[in-house]
């Protein structure tokens, strides 16, 4: 392996990944920067963990450093969380450069971020549909000069799955100058992703991981056979041994939908697990407190749908456990990257009822790897189990019962979601329209009592007159 001055990285850069702990280039590094710096696009397709962000983060600081200007990079990226993460790794390498960075997300205040753009940041770290909104609605920034367009996640980017970025990334690569360096990188290469080559159109460089395999080594995958109705028991028999057997420790719990999602965070509590959860139903303000509780080992559980399946970074999580079998292998290279990240151990756990049987096969097949069994103390198990059940279904009674209004709200979400709105942006346009609508009735209100105050001068002066004049009708 080579280090990152044969990579024609300069030496205060090199100086800051050491500073970040960071000295050897791992391979996606030391294939990507060269052609990068040699200002060719871009594939890189590697597994999640693999320092891929580091992988782009690198040559643009680089490239800023000699010709710098704002707005230089732009990067997208599918979730505000991964937006974030990518924004610190840009601010902790480029702090030497004075880097100026802006994250455009949902469910934030437009107007701060309007100033932001305004300003002319180095980098702006965006979700498309955000971005997109800014650009259509605002002309007091311009990504007509950016050196580097980069698409992390470009598979999720492209695809039309749940949340479709298409007509946002129309207007967003309308904006952006033909002549730049496009960047595509992603855990899994899709179709989509084959037939982008076109949009790089920059002397292309393209490069995949070597290994077959998308999980990587340090991953131990387990699997547990059991029926529908004693997943929960099992769940939280895996996190008593666990929480026994390891002092320092942290748990990502995958699930499919928000309510389970809930449901299992409040059956967690009930036995006194530190636990948190994350899901696409939740304010956004909410996700980011909890997550960074997740992060600072205030809470040891997070419980999340798959919004956090992709490229989030918490080191510290050395278990995953899909309470569900992903119905795609990439949900499942994605879940489980969260961890054994940058070279650290980890384990993942996946609970497999009888009819999930095949989605196992199809992941095995595409992970080249078989899952092992997971040696779990049936008996011990079956103990807790009736125990287990009710805790859940008082769970349930209680999230039905207190939680009606919250669960419209939840149904509202998702349905715009579905839609492809930004619930927190419709809320946001709901409000203002609100304010405009209450503004223009106070507007209406006063040019009511002023006409009324004519009205009745009038009358005084007309009464004043003659006593016909008494019985003109006022109507308002
Ligand atoms: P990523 O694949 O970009 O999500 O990166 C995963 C983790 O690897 C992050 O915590 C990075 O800080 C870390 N990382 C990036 N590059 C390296 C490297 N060359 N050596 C060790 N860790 C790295």
């Amino acid at each position: 392996m080579s280090d990152f001055s044969s990579l024609g990285l300069s030496d205060w850069l090199i100086d800051q990944c050491k500073q970040m702990g960071i000295s050897k280039p791992t391979a996606v590094q030391e294939n990507c920067v060269p052609p990068i710096l040699q200002g060719r696009d871009c594939m890189g397709c590697a597994k999640t963990g693999s320092g891929k962000t580091a992988a782009f983060v690198l040559p643009v600081l680089q490239k800023l450093s000699e010709d710098p200007f704002g707005i230089f990079c732009l990067v997208l990226t599918p979730t505000r969380e991964l937006a974030y993460q990518i924004a610190e790794q840009f601010r902790v390498l480029g702090k030497p450069l004075g880097l100026r960075d802006c994250i455009i997300v949902g469910g934030m205040d437009m107007v701060t971020q309007a100033l932001e753009l305004a300003k002319q940041p180095h980098v702006v770290v965006a979700t498309p549909g955000r971005l997109a909104d800014h650009i259509r609605s605002s002309n007091t920034f311009s990504i007509k000069k950016i050196h580097f367009l980069i698409l992390d996640e470009a598979d999720r980017l492209l695809e039309q799955g749940c949340t479709d970025f298409t007509k946002d990334l129309e207007v967003i690569l309308s904006a952006v100058p033909a002549k730049r360096q496009t960047l595509l990188f992603s855990a899994t290469l899709t179709d989509t992703l084959q037939e982008l080559k076109s949009i790089a159109m920059n002397k292309p460089f393209f490069w995949e991981s070597k290994s077959e395999v998308r999980t990587v080594e340090e991953l131990d995958q387990r699997y547990i056979l059991t029926p529908e109705k004693v997943k929960d028991a099992y769940l939280v028999h895996l996190i008593q041994k666990f929480q026994d057997e390891h002092e320092d420790w942290s748990i990502i719990i995958f699930t499919n939908t928000c309510k389970n999602c809930q449901i299992l965070t409040m059956m967690l509590r009930e036995f006194n697990f530190p636990t948190i959860s994350l899901h696409s139903m939740m304010k956004q303000k909410q996700r980011f407190a909890n997550l960074a509780k997740f992060k600072s080992s205030v809470f040891k559980i997070l419980i999340a749908t798959d919004v956090a399946a992709r490229g989030l970074d918490i080191p510290t999580v050395q278990v995953v456990i899909n309470h569900n079998t992903p119905g795609l292998p990439k949900i499942y290279i994605h879940r489980v990257g969260r961890t054994a990240r940058a070279g650290r151990h980890g384990v993942s756990i996946t609970l497999v009822t009888q009819y999930d049987i095949h989605l196992v096969h199809s992941i095995e097949e595409q992970i080249q790897t078989k899952l092992k069994e997971y040696p779990a103390e049936e008996s011990e198990v079956l103990k807790i189990l009736t125990q287990v059940n009710v805790t859940r279904r008082e769970c349930e009674i209680k999230l039905e019962s207190t939680d009606f209004d919250e669960k419209k709200e939840i149904n509202k979400r998702k349905q715009m979601i579905l839609e492809g709105k930004d619930p927190d942006l419709e809320q946001k346009r709901k409000e203002e329209l609100e304010k405009i609508r209450n503004q223009k009735k106070k507007f209406k209100n006063k040019i009511h009592e002023a006409i009324q105050r004519n009205k009745v001068a009038f009358l005084v002066l007309l009464n004043s007159r003659g006593p016909r004049a008494l019985h003109i009708d006022v109507k308002l």
